[in-house]
């Protein structure tokens, strides 16, 4: 991730040691029988047999096209196609993948813009979405129907933590695929974005497809907003289609920033990143003010063994990660005892900010249940462990022992 792929066939830097930016809408065409072919070649793979004939910045273009080799290779996917958000990337693989009289299985809990997408959108177009236990093998099993064709779910989940097995998920959709013919096929459609391809790569435990929100912690600096999605090649050409006709391309100058500062930084943040919410869970799972601490590298988090199992790094370690997801003892139905916290935090903290976003160097606190996932009914959130006080942590670059000293304060204050 630090070098990149030293060849690449979207420029000849083989001089650069930094790889060039680019920032032209359009390029110039030799003659039109250029321009033809290269219309021939675009979402086609004819455009593999000679030099890539770039028409204009929506179709593709140099620098994107290098982070995605790039993203590509870091997730162990085929291929990579790059969006304008995380969202545009996630709207695009389900619009791709699925039509009218479809029907896609989900887990409950989602980042709150997923959920919206699925409740207000895709019913519109026909498609049926079903909310699930996708911890639960037998519930997913039972949740499947002949439309299904898409299962989708984050590991892990945004806010809670909660893990969901790849593998037996991938396990039990290629039960279902077995009698059925290609064009039926359910995918599994995993979004990476808590984790990165640092600390668990989806693709090596059977999903088929992964997709980012590149303004996590893939961006890393909190400049630039985009998404990805990853996956095999049979995917490229209808995903290269929708982009163009739906637009929403990642720009190329925001490529670039993740091209040079974001995906080549990413081990060592994510290193730093895990060693202070490492300290961060232990303190936080000894204060007798705290009522649960979810954090999946601590020997108490429920689904440790499956932490274990499928958080690695790409050289076998352990990498359960940046985000903490924590609640307050107490009664607090209404979730003021934990906005107080935050509050306290936001108003009088050295070193952590009260603000939406994660995967930063920056340490960023939020109440999910009334920010990032209100557009989830509040008592399905309850139901499932998203309650109004809960607090989520994405721990960041500075000096764990600041950290703390911040957290202790607010709990000292409330
Ligand atoms: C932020 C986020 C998204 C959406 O990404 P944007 O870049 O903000 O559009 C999707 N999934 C998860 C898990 C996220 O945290």
């Amino acid at each position: 991730m630090i070098h990149g792929l030293s060849r690449s066939r979207h420029w000849e830097y083989d001089h650069h040691v930094v790889p060039p930016i680019s920032s032209s809408a359009t390029f110039r065409l030799d003659s039109v029988e250029r321009g033809a072919q290269g219309f021939i070649d675009f979402a086609h793979d004819s455009g593999d047999h000679h030099d890539l004939i770039y028409i204009y910045d929506r179709l593709d273009e140099p620098t994107r096209g290098m982070l995605e080799e790039n993203l590509a290779s870091a997730e162990g996917g085929a291929v990579a196609l790059c969006f304008a958000s995380g969202m545009a990337a996630i709207s695009g693989v389900i619009h791709c993948l699925l039509q009218s009289g479809d029907h896609l299985v989900t887990h409950h809990v989602l980042y709150g813009c997923t959920y919206s997408l699925f409740t207000n959108w895709l019913p519109r177009h026909g498609i049926r979405v079903n909310f699930e236990n996708l911890t639960d093998m037998a519930a997913l099993r039972r949740s499947i129907t002949p439309q299904t064709r898409v299962v989708y779910f984050e590991t892990p989940v945004n806010p809670d933590m909660t893990l969901i097995d790849i593998e037996s998920v991938r396990n039990v959709v290629d039960e279902c695929n077995e009698a059925r013919q290609a064009n039926e096929r359910i995918h599994v459609v995993v979004d990476n974005t808590f984790a990165t391809p640092h600390c668990q790569r989806p693709i090596e435990y059977g999903a088929d497809i992964v997709c980012h929100s590149l303004t996590k912690g893939i961006g890393g600096f909190g400049t630039d907003i985009g998404g990805v999605v990853i996956g095999p090649q049979e995917i490229r050409n209808q995903l290269l289609l929708y982009r163009k006709d739906f637009g929403g391309i990642l720009s190329p100058k925001a490529a670039w920033a993740t091209l040079v500062y974001g995906l080549p930084s990413l081990a060592t943040r994510m290193v730093n990143y895990q060693k202070t919410a490492h300290h961060v869970a232990r303190f936080l799972a000894n204060h007798p003010k705290v009522e649960k601490v979810l954090y999946p590298g601590l020997s108490s988090f429920p689904q440790f063994d499956l932490a274990k199992k499928q958080m690695r790094d790409s050289k076998g370690r352990f990498a359960p990660g940046s985000m903490l997801y924590f609640v307050l003892k107490g009664a607090d139905p209404d979730g003021r005892h934990g906005r107080e916290f935050v509050n306290y935090v936001a108003q009088n903290a050295y070193s952590i900010c009260l603000a939406v976003s994660l995967g930063q160097i920056k340490t960023l606190i939020e109440c999910p249940f009334s920010m990032t996932h209100s557009a989830l009914p509040p008592d399905e959130m309850a139901k499932h462990g998203v309650v109004p006080g809960g607090i989520r942590l994405s721990c960041g670059l500075e000096d764990w022992e600041d950290i703390v000293a911040d957290l202790k304060a607010a709990l000292d204050a409330v």
